[in-house]
């Protein structure tokens, strides 16, 4: 069985350069199957940004591949925008942790106005490193994720997090975490999900999982929500690093082609876990392309 005619197919995680394949990754996605990606902001220039208007410039930057790749590969694409958790390390260095601080909070605050003026649809990625930090440093980490939640409840949108891999006690901590900001768990999504999450066991937290092949058979056919992703990195320095783009649609196909009753399964994650979360469903049009 091919896709069924009109699904979307869907990445939700991955990262664009300006300095690597860019809209030609999204063409091979296209080529595969695929038509709607989740593009998460990244650092494009060297050194994190120091600046509340380097900020601007990576967003814009963001934003712009998200419209090049429509316009010229008609694949829609959403942007994710947030001051990456990490930044929070070396910018504490430089500009010593209060600094730091005011700069990731006034990031937070612009991503939440941009996503309020649906110039993108979450705050992402938010959250902490997945490596241990110094105490002192987490306790600047913890008041930014702090303040991304609240930006997330005053926005009304979903939050992204970048985090180690998480427990069923981890993706509880997480839901009580985002309920005590405001935020229902239901709309933050534990993003390069590594294990199979029983449904009802995270707290309402959505994972998006990474779609290695294993995973991807072991989730497909279970209740949603779930997404897939490849956190496709888009960086020539690091071939294979990561899943490629055009992973996504392959495993899509191959669960379409398997079992009869494999495309539908498919609404899970790119359709009904979307409306949950987000609170629309990507559509598509009659030529197969993104609306
Ligand atoms: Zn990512």
């Amino acid at each position: 069985m091919p896709l069924p005619r009109g699904l979307p197919v869907v990445d939700h995680h991955c990262h664009l350069s300006s300095h690597g394949e860019g809209v030609r990754a999204v063409a091979r996605f296209r080529a595969a199957g695929g038509t709607h990606l989740f593009l998460a902001t990244q650092n494009y220039e060297p050194g994190v940004p120091l600046t509340l208007e380097a900020y601007v410039r990576q967003f814009e930057l963001t934003c712009r591949l998200a419209r090049q790749a429509h316009e010229e590969v008609g694949v829609r694409v959403y942007p994710v925008l947030a001051p990456y958790p990490i930044d929070l390390l070396a910018a504490s260095e430089e500009l010593g942790p209060g600094r730091a601080l005011e700069l990731h909070r006034a990031a937070l605050d612009i991503a939440g106005r941009w996503v309020r003026e649906k110039k993108a649809v979450a705050l992402g990625e938010v959250g902490r490193p997945h490596f241990a930090i110094p105490q002192a440093l987490n306790e600047v980490v913890e008041q930014a994720f702090h303040h991304a939640l609240e930006v997330a409840r005053d926005s009304d949108c979903p939050v992204v997090v970048h985090s180690a891999d998480l427990s069923v006690e981890g993706f509880r901590e997480l839901a009580d975490r985002a309920s005590d900001a405001g935020v229902r768990p239901e709309r933050v999504v534990k993003h390069y999900a590594r294990h199979r999450m029983e449904t009802g066991s995270t707290g309402g937290v959505v994972p998006s999982y990474l779609a290695r092949r294993d995973l991807v058979n072991e989730v497909s056919g279970k209740p949603g929500p779930w997404f897939l992703e490849t956190d496709f990195l888009d960086d020539p320095g690091r071939p294979g690093a990561v899943l490629d783009l055009a992973t996504v649609p392959r495993r899509a196909s191959a669960i379409a082609e398997n079992s009869p009753q494999g495309g539908d399964r498919l609404y899970v994650p790119f359709v009904e876990s979307v409306e949950r979360v987000y609170g629309w469903r990507p559509e598509v049009g009659p030529e197969g392309s993104a609306e």
